[in-house]
């Protein structure tokens, strides 16, 4: 149930309304506090503001990984325009104390609309690259929302409403990675989501899918169709793999080179081709699209939506322009032979790999010693407990990171998640450190960051816990993010002195109210 907000505007609105059709377009605030793009973009808004189709627009924060005008100073203009406005909220560049700050200005200024992402990983910056933060991840945060908006801020903080987006990925084509990001659109939503954008994409099927999802697992939130328009150099990055999560199959892409070569360079064709997918993502069910693209102008959104209204009713016939390249990779649903999209059965899972001796090793570890029944368990936690007060402290702390270190590529966090994903660490294994990942941005399996190079921890983990049946266990309960206090202390001292995660109170701001913790420790006995 969306949150009742101080100023409802109209993005809430036609959201809540299941008759009514959410129109929102994408802008991407270049760099620098003045300069001719924000005189453009703003320009833009303005004529959105006096169309009336588009009922909001979002606004990234820093897209791409690159330092641009934050999203808050450019909305509170749009805003005093009358058109609502989504603000974009990532996890890369800001702490968690930093985050609040923020949210305290924007329920201040009236910037309630939030979509949540991890965020594509900081590129090159002021002298270098910048450090990659993402101290909270996205399921952290909306968390962190839910409690702002129950009021749970001690000192007489008022109750927020933030209205919080999350972002879905169906564009995924391996079981892992797919059936991640549906298991963690689960967790955003159990945490507190109020709706859902997908990812952009051009493969009907799995838009069709996500929807279905949404449905069969009786999820409850409304999700816009990502329906972006790319020019020819944006579709070659795409095509590349060389933005995060975007999926361009070689046949549209072929087909945009070839456009491209004509006198519009390709522009009324991409045009004509966005009115045949919001036909099309209208058609079968989505509650709204989200528009973007680079360079298009108020008479472009004119023409996409007024063609997209005369072609609705043959969006059946439209269907086979935005077909995949193979029908080779993953669905979750069986496709449904009449109308190529998806039937409501489901395609089985893989066999799970049978798991390393590393795994039976570390997991007869685990069970001796650090389950609460287990046989060395009470030795264990009296001799971690003594030996902390001594001399022996330290070497006890090397002997532990050493052989952690070896085996698992320890970083030392002091609040050990071993456990949790199947022995796999994910501050050595991934690159954003998402304690309830992934990201969007994997890549066949391969890690957004090192493609080609690092296979992405989700997708590794996933196959671990597969192998002992309880995958699904990643689509409820959350991991809380890290206490930088344990940094570089003992995580078996910190585990059995109930410092860590798993005893941790955490959840509101300086209020003591427990997370949803994920089960995924808990052995499901085949
Ligand atoms: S390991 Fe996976 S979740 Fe982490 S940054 Fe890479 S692709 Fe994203």
């Amino acid at each position: 149930m969306l949150p009742q907000p101080i100023s409802p505007g109209r993005f809430q609105a036609t959201l809540n309304d299941p008759a009514d059709f959410t129109l929102s377009f994408e802008l991407v605030p270049g760099r620098g506090g003045r300069s001719t793009v924000h005189t453009r973009t703003l320009d833009l808004a303005q004529d959105m503001a006096a169309d009336g189709r588009i009922c909001a627009v979002s606004i990234t924060d820093n897209a791409g990984g690159h330092a641009t005008l934050a999203p808050d100073v450019i909305g509170q203009e749009i805003l005093a325009m009358g058109l609502d406005v989504i603000s974009h909220f990532s996890c890369k560049d800001k702490n968690r104390n930093k985050m609040e700050s923020l949210l305290y200005g924007w329920d201040r200024i009236g910037l309630h609309n939030l979509l949540v992402i991890a965020g594509d990983f900081p590129q090159k910056g002021y002298c270098g690259h910048p450090k990659p933060v993402f101290d909270l991840d996205t399921v952290h945060v909306i968390d962190l929302l839910s409690h702002l908006n129950r009021g749970e801020s001690s000192g007489g903080v008022e109750a927020t409403s933030f209205c919080i987006g999350v972002a879905i990925s169906p564009f995924k084509y391996t079981e892992a990675e797919l059936m991640m990001q549906y298991y963690k659109l689960q967790r955003k939503i159990e945490a507190g989501a109020h709706y859902g954008i997908t990812q952009l994409g051009f493969d009907a099927r799995k838009y069709h899918e996500a929807l279905l999802y949404v449905e069969e697992h009786d999820l409850g939130i409304p999700l816009l169709g990502n329906l972006f328009i790319p020019n020819i150099h944006v579709a070659r990055l795409m095509h590349r793999r060389a933005i995060p999560g975007c999926v361009i199959p070689d046949h549209m892409f072929e087909r945009m080179d070839r456009e491209s070569r004509s006198a519009d360079r390709g522009k009324k064709a991409r045009l004509e081709r966005a009115a045949s997918q919001l036909a099309v993502l209208k058609g079968m069910g989505y509650g709204g699209v989200h528009i973007g693209g680079s360079g298009l102008e108020m008479a472009d959104l004119d023409f996409i939506l007024t063609q997209a209204t005369a072609r609705q009713d043959q969006w059946p016939d439209l269907l086979a322009e935005f077909e995949p390249d193979t029908a080779q990779g993953f669905y979750y649903f069986q496709k449904d032979p009449g109308t190529g999209l998806n039937r409501k059965q489901k395609n089985a899972l893989a066999k799970g790999k049978s798991p390393s001796l590393l795994y039976h090793f570390s997991d007869l570890i685990h069970n001796l010693i650090f389950e609460p029944d287990g046989y060395f368990y009470n030795l264990a936690k009296k001799c971690c407990l003594a030996l902390d007060n001594t001399i022996l402290r330290r070497p006890l702390f090397w002997l532990e990171h050493l052989s952690k270190f070896i085996l698992f590529a320890c970083r030392n966090c002091g609040d050990c998640t071993l456990a949790e994903y199947g022995y796999r660490c994910p501050q050595a294994g991934c690159a954003k450190y998402l304690l309830n990942g992934p990201c969007g941005g994997s890549i066949d399996g391969w890690c957004e960051v090192y493609p080609g190079q690092k296979r992405c921890h989700y997708v590794l983990a996933y196959e671990r816990l597969k192998s002992r049946g309880n995958a699904d266990n990643f689509s409820h309960g959350f991991i809380p993010p890290r206490d930088w206090s344990l940094k570089g202390a003992s995580s078996w001292v910190n585990f059995y002195a109930g410092r860590d995660h798993i005893h941790r109170q955490c959840g509101a701001p300086e209020n003591q109210s427990p997370p949803k913790k994920s089960p995924v420790s808990q052995k499901k006995v085949e």
